[in-house]
C-alpha cells in the first residue's frame, strides 16, 4: 500500500476513549475528510497521524513503513490548525520560510520557494506585510503556504476554515480543493460541517457515536447508501421511518407496505427496521391515495425557498419532508389531504 494505513488504532485519555478500533487505508493523492459531530475523535485521529499523540494501541504505516513511534518533526507532514498559530511578530514571508530556516535551507532557495508559495496562495506582493495587517482569509492562506513550505508528504488540516464567514469559507474551500488537485498532495481535513466534506472530499470518513468510524466512502456513496441510521441522519436531511420487518421480509411502516431497494442481511425477520428516504426523492400528490409505498396524510407546512419548495406532511403522526423544484410544486396548501409517494429505489432499509 503506497499511502497511509491505520491498523486497529485506539486512543484513550485516562478512562475517556477518544478513538476506538480504527482501521483505515488512504491511498496517495486523495482529499480525505474526517467528518463527524463534536467529540467523536476526529482531531485526536488527525493528531495521531501527525505524531502529536501516540496511540494506546495499533500501528500507523506510511508507504509500508511503520511510523507509529516516529516523532512528529521527522514525519515531514504539514499541518494547519483552527487557530492557525501564525507568528504574529514575523512578516508573511518570514512565517512562510520559517520551517525552511529551521532546516538550514540556504537564503536564496528560501526566498525562491517563499515567492512561489505566496504566488500559489495568491498573496504575491504581501511578503513584507505583518500578520496583524492581514484579513482572515489572507491569514488562512499564509498558514497554508507555511505548511506547504516543507513539501510535506501529507497535508493535515484541522477545521482551518471554521472561523471564516460563510462566503469566504466557500471561496477558500474551492481554492483549497483546486490547490490540492494541482499539487496532488494527500490531504486530510477535519470538519464537522457535512456540506464542507461533501463538496471537498474524494473520500469521506464518517466518525460518530462510540468514537469509531461508521462509514468510509465517496460523498455520493455516503449520501445515497448510508451504512446506518446515524450516517443517514448526520449527512444531509433524511426521513427516517420506524417500521417492522415481518417473517417473510416484508417491511411495514404504519401498516403501509414499503418496497425497498434491498433488504440487508443484518435485518432479521421479525425485527424493527428504519427506512431512510431523502426528501428530494419523495413526491407529494394531492388527495388521499392508498397502496404500497404511499403514506396518506395532511399538509402541515409549505416553505418556498425560491430555488426549491419544502412540503411538510403529517402522515398519522409520522412527519415527512419532501423537497421539490418550483416547477414540480404540488397543487396543495396547508390543511389539504395529500399523499407521500416513496419510490422503492429511494427507500434504504437500515437496522434500527
Ligand atoms: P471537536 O469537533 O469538538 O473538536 P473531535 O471530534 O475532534 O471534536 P476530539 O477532540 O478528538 O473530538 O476528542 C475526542 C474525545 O477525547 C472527547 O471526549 C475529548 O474530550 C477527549 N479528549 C481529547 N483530547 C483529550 C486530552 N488531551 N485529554 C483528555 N481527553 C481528551
Amino acid at each position: 500500500m503506497d499511502g497511509i494505513v491505520l491498523e486497529n488504532i485506539n486512543k484513550q485519555f485516562g478512562s475517556v476513549i477518544a478513538v476506538a478500533d480504527v482501521d483505515l487505508e488512504l491511498s496517495d493523492g486523495r482529499f480525505v475528510c474526517f467528518l463527524g459531530p463534536s467529540g467523536c475523535g476526529k482531531t485526536t485521529l488527525l493528531r495521531l497521524i501527525a505524531g502529536l499523540e501516540a496511540p494506546t494501541r495499533g500501528r500507523i504505516l506510511l508507504a509500508g513503513e511503520d511510523i507509529t513511534r516516529t516523532p512528529a518533526h521527522r514525519r515531514n507532514f504539514g499541518m494547519v490548525f483552527q487557530s492557525l498559530a501564525l507568528f504574529p511578530h514575523l512578516t508573511v514571508g518570514e512565517n512562510v520560510s520559517y520551517s525552511l530556516k529551521v532546516r538550514k535551507i540556504d537564503r536564496d532557495t528560501r526566498r525562491r520557494r517563499t515567492e512561489s508559495l505566496l504566488e500559489l496562495v495568491q498573496l504575491s506582493g504581501l511578503v513584507d506585510r505583518h500578520i496583524s495587517q492581514l484579513s482572515g482569509g489572507q491569514k488562512q492562506r499564509v498558514a497554508i503556504a507555511r505548511a506547504l513550505a516543507i513539501e510535506p508528504r501529507l497535508f493535515l488540516l484541522d477545521e482551518p476554515l471554521s472561523a471564516l464567514d460563510a462566503k469566504l469559507r466557500e471561496d477558500m474551500q474551492l481554492e483549497l480543493r483546486m490547490l490540492q488537485q494541482r499539487l496532488g498532495i494527500t490531504t486530510i481535513l477535519v470538519t464537522h460541517d457535512q456540506r464542507e466534506a461533501m463538496t471537498m472530499a474524494d473520500l469521506v470518513v464518517v466518525m460518530g457515536p462510540g468514537n469509531r468510524i461508521h462509514q468510509v466512502g465517496s460523498p455520493l456513496e455516503i449520501y445515497r447508501h448510508p451504512a446506518n441510521t446515524f450516517v443517514a441522519d448526520f449527512i444531509g436531511t433524511s426521513n427516517l421511518l420506524e417500521g417492522t420487518c415481518d417473517k417473510s421480509g416484508e417491511i411495514r411502516v404504519d401498516r403501509v407496505h414499503l418496497e425497498v431497494a434491498e433488504l440487508p442481511a443484518e435485518i432479521l425477520p421479525d425485527s424493527a427496521v428504519t427506512v431512510s428516504v431523502r426528501p428530494e426523492d419523495i413526491r407529494v400528490l394531492p388527495g388521499i391515495e392508498s397502496g404500497n409505498n404511499r403514506l396518506p396524510g395532511k399538509v402541515s407546512f409549505i416553505r418556498d425557498l425560491g430555488s426549491s419548495v419544502e412540503v411538510y406532511l403529517d402522515c398519522a403522526g409520522i412527519q415527512i419532508i419532501s423537497h421539490s423544484t418550483p416547477k414540480g410544486r404540488p397543487e396543495i396548501k396547508p390543511g389539504d389531504d395529500a399523499t407521500a409517494v416513496l419510490p422503492p429505489a429511494a427507500c434504504v432499509a437500515l437496522k434500527s
